[in-house]
């Protein structure tokens, strides 16, 4: 027997009311914040991923899915979506826009990764990216665009935790002060982290490792190492938060672990377990647009993962609109009366109400414990005498009342 591959998952139907209910809320805080949807390929030029999101970082060394295709390009299944659309932005001239760009997107993720309680080989995350401005109210409208979409599916108890890792100007200071201070403690440090020392020092401030924990206590914090303009923006940022009334904490190990990164980043988290169950995060990307062969253009996003989101619905006990079904289940008692209600089924989906028709010859009795199985509140019967009649019996499933009505009436009885 096949099974679904490791660290994937089937979205089986009584799944489904949540995904619709996050996606409908995910596009109702975009269109109210301004944001368009865009789609991009699931598969895209290795070169993109390795270029942006960084060669030292886990999702390029450890993660990826690459394949090389029948014409030998090399392709990567997209581990993350802010590089695709930054690509799309570049490819279609949208800096002709208004600026900033503002798009959004629900997409799947892949990422190789030890699949374990919300963490998944495929996910799948809602996601906006702000593009072309630099004002700190930009970042302060999209952290309050990730709260307000988290407050809208009625998630409670979590944090807002923020941080500035400064600009490639004054990025290198804080990492030498980061390399500096951990020289001490190379030997505690697990291999991970003494890989990082080397290649990638800001990864060593989020290593959940507890051989990593003592050496990270008091070490240096990238906000006393920014230049004064990240400073004011920081501060900027800050104060917009207060204006907004959005509580967020200062996190200083908060670092992200994508390399594009600049300035504002930001997580939200369970308040009850932290860091390991991030339901969404983003952060300022200024440097991107022109890493991959743009102008200089400042931007910022964020993203949330949609399988974490839904475990705290669940978690938190948070009711779930049911997805709208067939409303009439339609019995039959006999040849004649099957072939009457094959016609009455095509002509009640022409007017747009469901009907699943009874399939087979079963008895009525069995028909109907059917129609109760499957929760339908109505059934439609039709037997020898209701069709020399011109009639139907309308059913209540749940009182078990019935009333014949005239079959040119039916449509506006079950409308009604
Ligand atoms: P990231 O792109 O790593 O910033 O992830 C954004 C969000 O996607 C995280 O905050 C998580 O909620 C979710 N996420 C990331 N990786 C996974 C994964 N492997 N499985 C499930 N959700 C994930």
């Amino acid at each position: 027997m096949y099974r679904a591959p490791r660290g994937t998952s089937d979205i089986l139907p009584k799944e489904q009311p949540y995904w619709r209910y996050v996606e409908r809320k995910a596009a109702d805080v975009c269109q109210i914040y301004g944001y368009e949807r865009i789609d991009a390929p699931t598969f895209e030029d290795t070169g993109l991923f390795t270029r942006s999101v960084g060669e030292e970082t886990d999702i390029v060394n450890k993660e990826m899915y690459t394949f090389e295709d029948r014409s030998g390009s090399r392709l990567t299944l997209r581990p993350e979506n802010t590089a695709s659309v930054c690509r799309a932005y570049l490819e279609h001239g949208l800096h002709n826009l208004p600026q900033p760009v503002k798009l959004y997107y629900i997409t799947s993720i892949f990422r190789y990764e030890r699949p374990q309680a919300g963490r998944y080989r495929q996910h799948h995350q809602f996601g906006c990216e702000a593009i072309g401005d630099d004002d700190p109210a930009l970042d302060a409208e999209v952290i309050e665009a990730t709260w307000r979409f988290f407050e809208s599916l009625d998630l409670r108890h979590l944090s807002l935790q923020l941080n500035s890792i400064g600009c490639k100007k004054c990025r290198p200071g804080y990492l030498t002060a980061l390399k500096d201070y951990y020289a001490k403690y190379t030997d505690e440090l697990c291999r991970d982290c003494k890989t990082r020392l080397k290649r990638n020092p800001l990864r060593l401030l989020d290593c959940k490792k507890p051989s990593c924990q003592p050496a990270a206590n008091s070490v240096p914090r990238s906000i006393d190492y920014l230049c004064p303009e990240c400073d004011t923006h920081f501060n900027r940022l800050k104060k917009y938060l207060g204006l907004l009334d959005l509580p967020f904490t200062i996190n200083h190990r908060l670092v992200r672990g994508l390399d594009y990164y600049t300035r504002t980043v930001f997580e939200i988290q369970p308040e009850a377990e932290g860091a390991q169950s991030t339901l969404g995060g983003g952060g300022r990307f200024d440097d991107l647009i022109e890493e991959l062969g743009g102008k200089p253009t400042p931007a910022i996003g964020f993203a949330t993962g949609i399988e974490r989101i839904i475990l705290n619905l669940k978690k938190q006990d948070i009711s779930i609109p049911p997805l709208p079904s067939p409303q009439v289940f339609l019995a039959h008692i006999g040849e004649e009366a099957k072939d009457e209600a094959t016609k009455l089924a095509a002509r009640l989906r022409q007017a747009g109400i469901g009907v699943i028709e009874a399939l087979g010859n079963k008895s009525l009795k069995a028909q109907l414990r059917q129609a109760n199985k499957l929760g339908f509140e109505h059934a439609v019967i039709i037997g020898e005498q209701e069709i020399k009649d011109g009639t139907v019996i309308l059913r209540d499933m749940t009182t078990s009342v019935q009333k014949t009505i005239p079959l040119d009436k039916l449509e506006e009885e079950l409308l009604r």
